[in-house]
């Protein structure tokens, strides 16, 4: 039987205003391009508990890019993706934001996770509010009003797949 993890359910909106409330924390409400990479140095001042460290391709399976260790609060970021991140690429920049929304959601405000045997509802499921908080720290609403999915793309620095998704929930909610 399959173990699944399931967190308290958050929803969109929730998960926004908790990334607006990062953004405005940082002074940076106005920053379309949201230098993710930067926060990362941040966040070690903040919190005692956050860590994170560059490691070796090979040291991570092929598939994972990065990781979070929600006991010791350490993320682990393959070292070809933090480069790209730090070149720009959209898909890294996001892989690192989503590390640190599921740190901030499970180590720093403490989300209550248990194992389940059941498949956990969208909402529930850490990896859902992961990529929902991500996007939304990356590509804020008040932010790209008008933008094309493209014009998304260039100006927050995230991969085309991204801005679409995000550029499609935000028209769904018009
Ligand atoms: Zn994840």
């Amino acid at each position: 039987m399959s173990q699944y993890y399931v967190v308290e359910c958050k929803t969109r909106k929730q998960l926004r205003t908790l990334a607006r409330i990062v953004r405005e924390t940082l002074h940076l409400e106005n920053a379309v391009w949201f230098p993710i990479i930067e926060l990362l140095d941040v966040l070690t001042v903040v919190f005692p508990k956050f860590n994170y460290e560059i490691v070796e391709d090979d040291e991570l399976p092929e598939f994972i890019h990065a990781d979070t260790d929600i006991i010791s609060g350490n993320i682990r970021i393959k070292e070809s993706i933090y480069n790209g991140a730090c070149d720009g690429n959209g898909r890294d920049r996001m892989t690192i934001a989503h590390e640190i929304c599921h740190f901030l959601m499970l180590c720093s405000l403490g989300f209550r996770i248990q194992r389940s045997f059941g498949k956990p509802k969208p909402c529930e499921d850490p990896e859902w509010q992961a990529k929902c908080m991500a996007g939304e720290l990356m590509i804020d609403k008040r932010l790209v009003d008008g933008m094309s999915p493209l014009e998304i793309s260039k100006k927050c620095g995230v991969s085309i797949d991204a801005a679409e998704y995000q550029y499609e929930v935000f028209r769904r909610e018009k």
